[in-house]
């Protein structure tokens, strides 16, 4: 069955066919590591491994590549202003360095508690620092740079004849939008308000932690010219797909594709997929809105990490989602029915698989996977999920199911869960308590019927801390289960 994805470059749904056999070239842009994530990056994150998730279910070995911004990224898009990452530091009073090693970590904790799939390659711009200079000659040879004493090395986009070709207007129209909208303030010297730095000498009266020499001055790399260098550094000169929010349409993967295209005169990309933003009860989020929420803050709010990915998958990712609790609650309930439904399934009674029953797997999983490739409709698979689920309750209800069945609607919920990522494998597998566990709630039992309870209260503490385990004393006795997140 054939994928079909929404290609930005041309702006419309096209059938994807790779560059070489089954193998897939995936750069999605990465995280500018100088604070906390918050829920509308993850977003982004999460409808990016849902694609690479379909890839691999059809068969697709996808080289998965993402760069880590730790230098570069300015405060303003027009390449003026702070670098976030030196901004941090200083607030901080700490080392830009130890400012991007933290908040990488942070940023890979939260997509691991997302469960989104670790990259194959992940790229630090501060690693490829020559590579970018190499990168740079070239486009100064091709003719394609000029410098702006004490500020850097700007791109001539004048000379790229097809710049901006990616948000589908031209030069002329695209200048005359940038200006408009003031997503780039007037730089002076800038031939073009479209031109950008390639290199940006350190300023003379601030002494940066991050800089290197170069053949034009001491200083560091723009911010876009890290994605092309890595980019093609790691998957070719031309590869399959490009990743990212919308707001890099215009700005940040123009010139990405400036750059590429005027270094080695061919395509750079084939495909270009951006994901919509979020809303928070319906208004663009900010911190002076009080409307902005990291992931911590929105498990500290008792909802789990299932629920939160449930919710980002629910919308379509050309769609913008607004991001509310009462939405978070139809996640949470929309879960629940899918656990629930595979705990019913467990205690299906043995007995034969049935003919009938075969024929509507195979339908139900066609109806799954024709919704999954056709440009990524999660909606649309997870109402197929949902009307499977009802069926076979139905079924349940009226003892037509054999446990022969039942096994294999398990199978099929769980290959569903190649894309939705939800983790389901988890309430399939009966859980064993650690010896060590074990051990302390038999110690405290024997407190609690020595009548120590402040003992008692102490080692139930610990096993809460050290092994996220509750411990709840019920007239049956003490049952133990494990904090969600
Ligand atoms: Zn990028």
């Amino acid at each position: 069955m054939v994928i079909k994805l929404f290609n930005t470059m041309g702006r419309r749904k096209v059938v994807f066919r790779p560059l070489k056999d089954k193998k897939v070239g995936l750069y999605c842009c990465g995280p500018t590591v100088y604070d906390y994530p918050h829920i509308g990056n993850m977003k982004t994150y999460v409808n990016e491994d849902v694609l690479r998730r379909v890839l691999e279910l059809n068969g697709y070995k996808v080289t998965h590549v993402m760069n880590v911004t730790d230098v570069g990224h300015l405060t303003s898009q027009a390449d003026t202003g702070e670098d976030k990452v030196e901004m941090a530091a200083r607030i901080k009073r700490t080392n830009a360095y130890e400012i991007a090693r933290f908040f990488a970590e942070a940023f890979f904790k939260d997509c691991d508690l997302l469960n989104i799939l670790r990259p194959t390659i992940i790229v630090k711009a501060t690693d490829h620092i020559s590579d970018m200079i190499e990168f740079i000659k070239k486009l100064e040879e091709k003719g394609y740079t000029y410098r702006i004493e004490g500020d850097g090395i700007y791109f001539d986009t004048s000379k790229f004849k097809a710049y901006g070709k990616l948000t589908g207007m031209n030069f002329k129209k695209l200048n005359k939008y940038l200006k408009a909208g003031a997503r780039v303030d007037v730089v002076p010297g800038k031939k073009s308000i479209t031109d950008f730095a390639l290199w940006k000498f350190s300023p003379k009266d601030v002494k940066r932690q991050m800089e290197w020499d170069s053949p034009w001055g001491v200083g560091f790399p723009g911010w876009h010219i890290e994605c092309s260098v890595m980019s093609m550094k790691y998957l070719g000169d031309t590869f399959d797909i490009h990743c990212g929010g919308v707001d890099h349409i215009p700005i940040h993967h123009s010139n990405e594709i400036a750059q590429s295209e005027a270094v080695t005169g061919k395509r750079f990309v084939k495909y270009w997929v951006h994901c919509e933003h979020v809303l928070v009860e319906g208004k663009k989020m900010s911190k002076s809105l009080g409307n902005y929420y990291t992931l911590k803050d929105v498990l500290d709010r008792g909802y789990t990490w299932r629920e939160v990915r449930y919710l980002f998958i629910s919308a379509h990712y050309r769609r913008q989602l607004n991001f509310t609790f009462e939405g978070l609650n139809a996640a949470k309930a929309s879960v629940k029915r899918i656990i629930d439904f595979l705990k019913k399934l467990k205690q299906v009674e043995k007995g034969a698989g049935t003919k009938k029953f075969n024929s509507l797997l195979a339908k139900t999983k066609k109806e799954f996977l024709y919704a999954v490739n056709d440009d990524l409709n999660l909606p649309k698979a997870l109402a197929i999920v949902f009307k499977f689920i009802a069926y076979v309750n139905k079924m349940i209800e009226l003892r037509q199911l054999t446990g022969g069945d039942a096994e294999k609607a398990i199978k099929l919920i769980l290959w569903f869960d190649n894309v939705l990522g939800l983790k389901l494998n988890d309430y399939l597998v009966e859980e064993v308590l650690p010896d060590e566990v074990r051990a302390l709630i038999d110690s405290r039992e024997r407190a609690r019927q020595a009548k120590d309870f402040e003992l008692a209260d102490r080692i139930r503490e610990t096993i809460r801390e050290k092994y996220g385990i509750i411990l709840e004393d019920t007239k049956d006795g003490t049952r133990w289960r494990r904090i969600s997140r």
